[in-house]
Parts: structure tokens; sequence; C-alpha cells
């Protein structure tokens, strides 16, 4: 009966295609439909032979390796048990004048190396047709990975405040998609560990399995690659290399912060690895229970594997991490000297490398030897700085601070008057002394939009122009923050 069938419907491809097309809708995500499937053109169908047409030999390689099963069983089911698939690839040849589909022709010489690919799932018959586009050579494309080879595991000290955090790390690093931690959510303040922790995995699954393709990247970066994706109509491809991904990491996802359309396509991607046992890495400088600006839907998501917060690393940690860099430095540094850093740096550690840093740079232009008072002036002057770091939160604080109210109002959905103002206010100086963007604020204040912050921004423009009494009041606050 399948044989009848093929032949009467020889001339309509469209027909057959359609027909396979809703069986596949059936079998897969939405997502994976509309990337995948809805891309292909049907071309011909000679015989048992189906020709599809696909835009890239990308694409080729990713049906023939995710889909494969579902594709040739839906076939038989419309061309009988002989049923082959063959592609051809429309190459993106934006050289060549004519915009014609080409079909990879393959050179006489190669035809030794083709492999012969007809439906293989339990199936013994001899294959008839060969598949045209299996070309020596070309596997993955090759994606690099954006990693930085200083952030191994070997160069990260090992601490109570990020024991964790590590050991998570190395287990997905060993075995990639395949533990309980997916997604791997590293969280925790800035400076302390995030990103490099986030990197050693990558730079460890590279070194011990090199086929996979791994891919670092900032979140900042995925939304900027995202926006320029929308306005070159490239949305597609943008989703389809993200797809191909084995061990996706994206640092600092609180960037995403009222970033909508970012969030619903980063959440379609997170979907897609996730079910197809890929491995995600993310880090935040916030649990995804504190995180504000996210849909729900995805922080939903950032909690299914394990979140592991990094801390500040204790003392003898702190020593650690100075000794390790000065040795990996090659420098010669006093106890006393590394005791007084890690003494007096205790925020972050990336100011405890900056210290050295600082204190080596000194030692070289004097020409001088690095000595204890050398490092004390150094370090005393950092960390006055760091005490002296104004953020949207420091910020929030200190107005509530000033008009006697609690943060809890400020954050709140009230439209008290005093409490309305307070927010704007806290919004304005944010806007003026922070690099955070206006959905950062917004998202940080009360779960306000980019347009209400500068909405916000304009108008103490105006109150401080206009009311006298007002515009000391903000002139105070600002005392304040600088001091
Ligand atoms: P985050 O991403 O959390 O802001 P980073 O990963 O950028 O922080 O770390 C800041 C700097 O501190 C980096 O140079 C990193 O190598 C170093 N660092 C942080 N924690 C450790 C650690 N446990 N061992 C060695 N170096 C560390
Ligand atoms: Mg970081």
């Amino acid at each position: 009966m399948h044989q009848k069938k093929s032949k009467e419907m020889n001339t309509n491809h469209t027909q057959i295609w359609n027909n396979c097309l809703r069986v596949i809708k059936d079998n897969i995500p939405q997502i994976s439909y509309e990337t995948w499937f809805m891309p292909i053109v049907p071309v011909k169908v000679e015989l048992d032979v189906l020709s599809i047409q696909v835009p890239s030999l990308f694409f080729y390689e990713y049906l023939e390796e995710q889909y494969i099963d579902l594709l040739s069983k839906t076939l038989r089911k419309e061309l009988g048990p002989k049923a082959k698939l063959e592609y051809s690839v429309v190459m993106d040849n934006t050289h060549l004048d004519n915009k014609q589909p080409y079909t990879l022709n393959i050179p006489t010489s190669n035809k030794g190396d083709l492999r012969n690919r007809p439906f293989n799932v339990g199936n013994q018959e001899k294959p008839t047709v060969c598949n045209p586009f299996v070309i020596p050579g070309i596997k993955k494309l090759n994606i690099d990975p954006q990693l930085n080879s200083e952030y191994s595991f070997d160069n990260f000290v090992e601490g109570e405040c990020n024991r964790l955090a590590r050991s998570a790390s190395l287990a997905v690093a060993k075995n990639p998609g395949k533990t309980a931690f997916n997604p791997l959510f590293l969280y925790g303040n800035s400076g302390l560990g995030k990103t490099h922790l986030a990197q050693s995995i990558g730079i460890e699954v590279k070194k011990t399995r090199p086929e996979k393709t791994v891919l670092y990247v900032n979140a900042n970066k995925f939304q900027t690659q995202y926006t320029e994706a929308t306005r070159n109509n490239t949305v597609n491809d943008f989703l389809i290399f993200y797809q191909m991904i084995d061990v996706l990491i994206i640092d600092d996802v609180q960037e995403f912060a009222g970033k909508i359309k970012t969030q619903n396509t980063f959440f379609h991607i997170f979907n897609h690895l996730h079910q197809t046992g890929k491995q995600l890495i993310l880090t935040s400088d916030k649990a995804p229970v504190e995180l504000v600006g996210l849909e729900e839907r995805l922080l939903s998501r950032f909690k299914w594997g394990l979140s592991a917060d990094v801390q500040m690393p204790d003392f003898e940690t702190r020593v650690a991490i100075l000794k390790q860099k000065i040795y990996n430095d090659g420098i010669e540094v006093t106890d006393d000297v590394v005791y007084y850093i890690a003494n007096n740096v205790v925020n972050n550690v990336r100011e405890l490398e900056g210290a050295l840093i600082s204190l080596l740079a000194q030692a070289t232009l004097n020409k001088k030897e690095i000595s204890f008072d050398m490092a004390k002036a150094i370090v005393d002057k950092l960390v006055k700085k760091v005490t002296r770091e104004i953020s949207v939160e420091m910020i929030s604080q200190t107005v509530c601070d000033y008009f006697g109210l609690q943060i809890s109002d400020l954050l709140s959905k009230t439209r008290k008057r005093e409490i309305v103002q307070a927010r704007q206010i806290a919004m304005f100086f944010s806007k003026s002394l922070t690099n955070s963007s206006l959905s950062a604020i917004g998202a940080k204040i009360g779960q306000k939009d980019h347009a209400t912050v500068l909405h916000s921004c304009k108008a103490i423009n105006n109150l401080i122009e206009t009311d006298k009494e007002f515009k000391n009041q903000v002139r105070e606050i600002e005392a304040q923050l600088k001091s």
C-alpha cells in the first residue's frame, strides 16, 4: 500500500512534506519545529527519494544528528520502507550574483569517501541512494569558545567560601549535561571568582573532550548579538547557532533584567539545550530567588539544577590566593606584605589581585624592592576607594535613610507621594553616579521599566530647577553619597 501511495504522489513533493511536517510538529517542541523544520523547502520527489532544501550545511548536520529517527519514520510512512532523503544546501555565497539554491557537488575524486546514508534504524537493506552531503573534513562548525586559559581549575584556589561551587563545577566539567547540576547556577558578589570558575568548566571540557562545542558569553554580549540579529533579520541563524552548543556558559545573567525579548529568546534556547541533554552554566550577582526584573518562568528554570554561591575567602584562603599569584608571576614578596594585604583587602578577590598588581607596578616604576611601607600605602589607598564605590543599592539605602523610609517601601508598588519621590531621587542618582543602564536601575528600584526611570530623572531635574528647598535636599543627599 505504501508503494502504491508513493507512486501516486510522486509529483506532489509539497504534499508529502506537509504530511511529514504534521507528524513532526506533534513530536517535538514548537521552538525546535520552527527553527529546524519551517525553513526546509521540499524540492522534488522521485521514486522513494524526497529531496529537501536546507539553509546551510550546519543545518543539515544538525538534522542528521538530532532528528534522523523522526525524519525516517515519518518519511517511511509516506513513501514506504525504502524511503530516502536527499538534501540540497543553499550556500551562503553572498558573493554570487545569482541567489539560486546551490546543490553541493562532490568532485568525483572524493566519491570513495562518501558515506552511504540510508536511514539506519534497524534496517539491514543495502542503501541505494548516496547522501551527497557528507563532505570529508567538515564536522561541526568550529566555534571559538571564548575562554581565557588563565581561568583554569589549577589556578583556582579552593576554600570554605567556594567549596560547593567548585566541586559542583568539577562534576559538571567531568560529565557535562549528565549530572543533576543542570543548569549550574553560580552566584555571589562581584569579584569573587564566578567568571573564573565558570570558565574553568569550559577549559576542562575542551581539554578532555575537544569535540564538544563550548561557548562562554557574557549576558550583555548575548543581548547585543540578539538585538543585532533582530535588526538584520537573522534571528533564525542566532537561534541555530546557540542551539548547536554543547556547553553554554552565560555570565552575569542579572544583566537580562528588564530585557523581556532577550529573556524570551534565551528561554527558548535554554529549553532546547536542556531537553537535548546539553549543559548550561549561569552566573549572577544574586541567587535566583533574589533576582529582580527576570521573568518567573526563566527564574523557575534557573532553580532546576544546582545553585551554589561563592563568598569572600577567609584570611587563609586570601593568603593562599595571593601566594599563588605571586608564585605564578615569579615575583618575590615577603610574608608580612602578603599578610597586610590579606588582612586589609576583605571585600573582593579582584581588589586583592589589584593590590598586588599596583605593588608590582610601583616597585618596577620606582626601581625599588617591594617593601612593607609601599604595600601599606597602596593598600590603604585602595581600601578607601573600595568603601566609596557607589551602587544602585547603596544609593537606595542612602535615600531611604535620609527620608526615614524603609528600603522595602522603596521597592514596593506603593504610590504614596513621598515614596514615589524618594524612588525618583534614587533613580536620578543611580543614573548620574553609576554606570547602570536605565532598565537595570528600574529593575532594582521597584521593578520599573526604563521609560519610568527616564521620566523620573526628568521630573527630578525639573524640580531642582523650580524648587529651592528640594534642590537643597538633593544636594545634601549627594554630599552624603560622595562622602
Ligand atoms: P566575578 O566573576 O565573581 O566578578 P572573577 O571570576 O572575575 O569574579 O574573579 C576576579 C579575579 O579574582 C579573577 O582574576 C580571578 O582569577 C580571581 N579569583 C577569584 N577567586 C579566586 C580563587 N578562589 N582562586 C584564584 N583566583 C581567584
Ligand atoms: Mg564575572
